[in-house]
């Protein structure tokens, strides 16, 4: 009746409050207005339980750890580009990463590098607004996200896009991000066994994907469980992008120096190596 109803209003409201004060203390000033009302509505609509703690705060994005309750693929409306392969497993008791990206102080020339040249943004990338590049900038790593899970490229599975919000799998345990590769302690032998994946990774990224992950290193690789997840793909391009090979021999590079400083020079590769990667 009326009253129950007013009553469960008045309940649902105040608790909404308690999740919005929280929310604010984590994240303000770090996020303008209207992203602030797009989490709001998050909680609001159910898409999201709660969201905790600031996991990092970057230059162009900051991460949050959050629940949900619901299963993105039967509760919620995705547009079906955003579709390209069904989810069938109910990921609705997974920890969820937020990124959500900065529409202040970005460094838009940077980007123009990657989107310009990329058949993908042709239309519908309007140069001067920084909100609308924002958002398809999010689009961007939402998408390189699908196409890379879809082959099995460990990345975090990405589940929900909105606006400058993408939500994916939280790597990690408890709320607790996994450490970057530039922090993990390893014997040597471990090391040289994470070479050759990511060796292969890039490989499979390059020939299944047409992807160039174009800022790969040992801080957007992360270490969960003995494997290593690849993070951070808003940058990456399609092979047929006319800086691809700048952006490729920039990977490796990085990549080399990175495991050559762990593994040390001297090592002997024969044992280790199958013979899918002599080709
Ligand atoms: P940027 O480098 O542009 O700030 P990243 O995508 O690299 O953005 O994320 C920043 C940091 O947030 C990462 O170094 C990592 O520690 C953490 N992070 C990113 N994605 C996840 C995730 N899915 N689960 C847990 N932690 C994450
Ligand atoms: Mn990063």
């Amino acid at each position: 009746d009326l009253l129950t109803e007013k009553i469960f209003q008045e309940k649902n409201r105040s608790e909404l409050r308690i999740k919005d004060k929280a929310l604010i203390s984590t994240v303000e000033n770090a996020i303008d207005r209207r992203t602030r009302l797009l989490l709001f509505k998050f909680l609001s609509t159910g898409v999201l339980d709660s969201i905790y703690g600031c996991v990092s705060t970057g230059k162009e994005a900051n991460v949050y750890s959050a629940v949900t309750g619901c299963n993105f693929y039967t509760n919620l409306q995705i547009p079906s580009f955003l579709q390209p392969f069904a989810c069938q497993e109910d990921h609705s008791t997974d920890v969820l990463a937020l990124k959500v990206f900065k529409t202040v102080a970005l460094s838009f020339r940077d980007r123009d590098r990657y989107i310009d040249g990329d058949i993908r943004f042709k239309n519908g990338y309007r140069k001067g607004s920084s909100r609308d590049m924002v958002i398809l900038w999010t689009e961007k790593e939402f998408r390189n996200l699908r196409r890379l899970a879809k082959i099995g490229v460990p990345v975090p599975f990405p589940y929900y896009l909105k606006k400058n919000v993408l939500i994916m799998k939280f790597i990690g345990t408890n709320h607790k991000a996994a450490p970057l590769l530039k922090d993990v302690v390893l014997p040597s032998s471990e090391w040289l066994k994470l070479y050759l994946q990511v060796c292969r990774l890039m490989r499979k990224m390059y020939r299944d994907a047409n992807l160039v992950h174009g800022d790969l290193s040992e801080y957007n690789l992360m270490y969960h469980d003995g494997e290593l997840i690849i993070i951070d793909v808003s940058q990456a391009v399609e092979n047929d992008h006319p800086s691809m090979g700048y952006f490729l021999y920039r990977d490796c590079k990085n990549v080399c120096l990175f495991f050559k400083s762990r593994i040390g020079e001297d090592t002997n590769f024969s044992g280790v190596l199958t013979d899918n990667d002599q080709e």
